[in-house]
């Protein structure tokens, strides 16, 4: 008689992957793994709130919904029979890694860049100086926003930063509240935002128009407000378009993009002001050297800055101050380490190659991987997060017949969270939020949803359900 050998026997079994976090990098992750037909998968999509889909519900502006139709994409993800979605659940609090080596072969860390880079300069804490990630979890109804957060009261704001979060702030502070209403803009911010007083948005480019980081339709859909007035001074964008600067490497990648952007604002500052009540004026080569004020934000103190002609940033010793109620800055996301997972505290990433994790000795740690942000760093647009996980998936299928000898029977991940006393929401709860919103939006008669705010609300729902 042959003795059946275990790991033949586990080879037809599913390989069991938690994801933790469902924003795209982690259901691109799930997708990956289902498509293949190379080994039989099971996918917990596992994220802190009942509702998925991350950057795409809570980071893309409301007025872009083209670019949140992703998420109807990601849905069929969520809804595949060897897909669970598990909301409610935070790693790393009472749910540990060692617990999850008791349910899965491997897991996905796939939860992004959630807090905001800082700028480092005198003032940085006022009241008035708020992080770009603080004002968008705001006007994207973020659970752990409150919504009494902003009180729009300054006429004149500055934006720190000239990447497209900065351009998507810029542009929800100008929008007219009529022109946001059809968005899924939760309705005690559009009403903020009806009140607000801010007139003039003054964005603070550090460097020059053909090194700004924000993308063409971005700028685009700034300059085709048709209620506000876009300033470029035309000395700022009177340049050599191959004077694109830098190393050469960055020459060659950015110079199509920029010479774009620089032909949209050389037009741009050729356009005489409409006299719209309201304006964004775009100054570059200034960066924050002092936010001022004593109680509240007054005003910041830049720098005039330039290339050395190695390309780097310098300054140039010569200031002017900016009258401002109000600084946003948005100066890039960065990375929050997860519990017993390896973490650079420099880059705000994940240490990995290929998608593995890698330990302080920099070797693969078992069962561990990494998607999207935390992988890379907060680059690139959505789309991007897709070759990123795929390539991730390839790792981990690769790995898959060590990842099942080396492990335990399995426990199914519902035992394990009753045993922990951990309560969970399912895709079912986010269903019903899902509908609640688009109750929402007829009752206002407000677009397709209007998003419901705070733990509160959505406990309420699910409850209720
Ligand atoms: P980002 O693209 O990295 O832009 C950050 C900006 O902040 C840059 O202009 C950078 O200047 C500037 N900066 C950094 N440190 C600074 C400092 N100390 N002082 C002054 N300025 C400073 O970051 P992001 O705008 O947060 O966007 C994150 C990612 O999301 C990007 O990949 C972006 O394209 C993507 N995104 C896409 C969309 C869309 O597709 N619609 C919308 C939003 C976000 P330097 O270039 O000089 O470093």
């Amino acid at each position: 008689m042959t003795v059946p050998d275990p790991d033949q026997q586990r080879a037809g079994e599913p390989l069991r992957v938690a994801v933790i976090g469902s924003g795209p990098a982690g259901i691109y992750a799930a997708d990956a793994l289902i498509r293949q037909s190379r080994v039989p998968v099971r996918v917990d999509v596992m994220d802190r709130l009942p509702t998925p889909y991350g950057l795409v519900r809570y980071g893309v502006a409301p007025d872009h919904t083209k670019i949140k139709g992703v998420a109807r994409a990601l849905r069929k993800v969520l809804e595949h029979p060897h897909v669970r979605f598990v909301g409610g659940v935070e790693f790393g609090a009472a749910l540990t890694r060692a617990h999850l080596a008791r349910t899965h072969h491997a897991v996905v860390y796939a939860t992004g860049a959630s807090v905001d880079r800082r700028l480092g300069v005198p003032g940085e804490d006022l009241p008035g100086s708020v992080a770009a990630t603080d004002f968008v979890n705001w006007y994207c109804g973020h659970p752990d926003s409150e919504l009494e957060r902003f009180v729009l009261g300054a006429e004149e704001v500055a934006v720190v930063g000239a990447g497209n979060v900065a351009l998507d702030v810029a542009r929800i502070l100008v929008k007219t509240a009529d022109e946001l209403r059809h968005t899924d803009i939760p309705q005690p911010v559009l009403e903020a935002l009806a009140a607000s007083s801010v007139r003039v948005v003054h964005l603070l480019a550090r460097r020059g128009p053909l090194q700004a980081k924000f993308t063409a339709p971005e700028l685009r859909d700034l300059l085709a407000l048709p209620d506000v007035d876009v300033v470029v001074s035309a000395e700022q964008v009177d340049i050599d378009p191959a004077d694109v600067g830098g190393p050469a490497p960055e020459v060659h990648q950015v110079a199509r993009a920029a010479r774009t952007n620089l032909r949209l604002l050389s037009d741009q500052a050729r356009r005489a002001p409409r006299g719209c009540a309201r304006s964004v004026r775009l100054h570059f080569w200034v960066r924050p050297e002092e936010i001022l004020g004593t109680d509240r934000v007054t005003g910041v103190r830049l720098e005039h800055t330039r290339l050395d002609p190695d390309g780097h940033l310098a300054g140039t010793g010569q200031t002017t101050l900016l009258d401002v109620g109000m600084v946003l800055r948005s100066v890039g996301y960065a990375g929050v380490p997860l519990p017993g997972v390896p973490f650079d505290p420099v880059e705000r990433t994940v240490p990995q190659e290929a998608g593995r994790v890698l330990d302080t000795a920099g070797r693969p740690v078992p069962g561990d991987y990494v998607a999207g942000w935390i992988k890379r760093g907060a680059t690139g647009v959505i789309g991007t997060n897709k070759s990123d996980a795929a390539g991730t998936v390839r790792s981990l299928l690769d790995d898959a017949p060590t990842l099942r000898s080396g492990a335990p029977d399995l426990v199914p991940l519902e035992a394990l969270l009753d045993e922990l006393g951990i309560g969970h929401s399912g895709y079912g709860d986010w269903l019903r939020i899902d509908s609640a919103e688009a109750e929402q939006a007829e009752r206002l008669d407000r677009g397709e949803r209007v998003k419901l705010h705070g733990w509160g609300a959505y406990r309420e729902v699910i409850e209720g359900g």
